[in-house]
């Protein structure tokens, strides 16, 4: 399928370098720990942190969401295989993209569960107009309109995560 460019790897580069400096004056002697959300925000954890001049620690957590069989409602279930140690941690929770915003509404009450000091929230790109759950990230790298994308660790069944930009996936 066909990928139109929406935002090219130096756009990328330079937004995170400015969400770098801001993570450093926000997390200045403290202790920060960045949680990426698995796979997607793979490439973005990899080139943010690299932008991040002060110590942190990196996790990864795993979830997947399952939509009920008689509900619209959907249930988000952690993969427990990846348990960060949160506790007394300053939480920086990171995601490719904030879409209905379960995904992260739920992640941020679960690491506040284990322990978590305190949890913001980081996404490289945040989608106008889907958003269920009312959720303001405290660091948003490129607000989007309503598209399917794919790139720069966001899939399409798996696929096209390797791209280094970010694009929309047309059906031609
Ligand atoms: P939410 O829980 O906010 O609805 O969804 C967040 C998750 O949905 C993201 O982590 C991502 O996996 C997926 N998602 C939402 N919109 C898109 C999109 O446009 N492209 C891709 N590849 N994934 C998306
Ligand atoms: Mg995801």
């Amino acid at each position: 399928m066909a990928v139109e460019l929406l935002i090219d790897e130096s756009r990328i580069r330079e937004r995170l370098g400015a969400m770098g400096r801001q993570i450093e004056d926000d997390y200045r002697d403290k202790p920060l720990t960045i949680v990426a959300v698995l796979t997607g925000s793979l490439i973005a954890l990899a080139d943010l942190v690299r932008q991040i001049r002060i110590p942190l620690r990196i996790a990864l957590l795993q979830a997947s969401s399952y939509r009920g069989a008689t509900t619209a409602a959907t249930t988000l279930v952690v993969n427990e295989a990846f348990a960060p140690d949160v506790v007394g941690r300053d939480v920086l929770l990171l995601d490719d993209i904030l879409d209905t915003g379960q995904t992260l509404g739920a992640l941020v009450e679960h690491l506040k569960d284990r322990g978590a000091r305190s949890v913001r929230t980081a996404v490289l790109l945040r989608k106008i107009g889907r958003q269920i759950v009312p959720i303001e990230p405290d660091y948003c790298g490129f607000v989007i309109p309503d598209a399917f994308v794919v790139g720069y660790g966001l899939d399409y069944n798996d696929e096209y995560r390797h791209l280094p930009y970010v694009g929309v996936l047309g059906d031609s």
